[in-house]
């Protein structure tokens, strides 16, 4: 990510990298992947003592470079004004394919796994859907499997997308497009 710093009374810019492994987005209730990746993107007002006086600067963020996967955790956890854990069970809509633009150019990505959280904050349960890696791709049949502890179960992406959207937690896409 490249974060770039603007003072606002003088316009002095300074910019620096940020390597990340994963990218954590604030849940946009019954909103899209796309409309969290945009928010997490969106000016934020910082206190900065500039040399020119200036105490406010306004922060950009931007991709420098794609990832082949971008792992996408949905804040779920948040802590209310007392310090309470709280876990957020809006649902998302989670997208197959998303577009993400970067300095470097587009990239698409498609969905190929998702974690999903059921449960509440003190005690919950993990369940992993992916893609059936027998799965050609070249004629992709949308066959998915569904680990739940030692049980495996044979789904659909399509199915994935429509259960899941309460309780997808850690979403996994792939780039298809280099
Ligand atoms: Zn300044």
């Amino acid at each position: 990510m490249e974060y770039t710093r603007t003072c606002k009374k003088c316009g002095v810019q300074s910019v620096r990298q940020e390597q990340f492994t994963n990218l954590s987005l604030d849940l946009v209730p019954g909103g899209c992947i796309e409309d969290m990746i945009e928010k997490y993107l969106l000016e934020v007002e910082l206190e900065y003592s500039c040399e020119c006086g200036g105490k406010s600067s306004g922060q950009t963020l931007t991709f420098a470079s794609l990832p082949k996967t971008f792992i996408i955790h949905l804040k779920r956890f948040c802590y209310t004004p007392s310090f309470n854990l709280q876990k957020i069970y809006d649902p998302v809509q989670i997208q197959r394919d998303i577009v993400v633009s970067s300095k470097m150019g587009g990239g698409c990505f498609s969905l190929v796994s998702a974690i999903s959280h059921s449960g509440s904050t003190g005690e919950g349960h993990y369940i992993c859907d992916s893609i059936d890696p027998e799965d050609c791709p070249l004629e992709p049949t949308d066959h998915w499997l569904t680990f739940n502890d030692s049980t495996v179960l044979k789904t659909s992406g399509w199915d994935v997308c429509k259960k899941r959207q309460e309780l997808a937690y850690i979403l996994f896409y792939r780039r298809h497009d280099v």
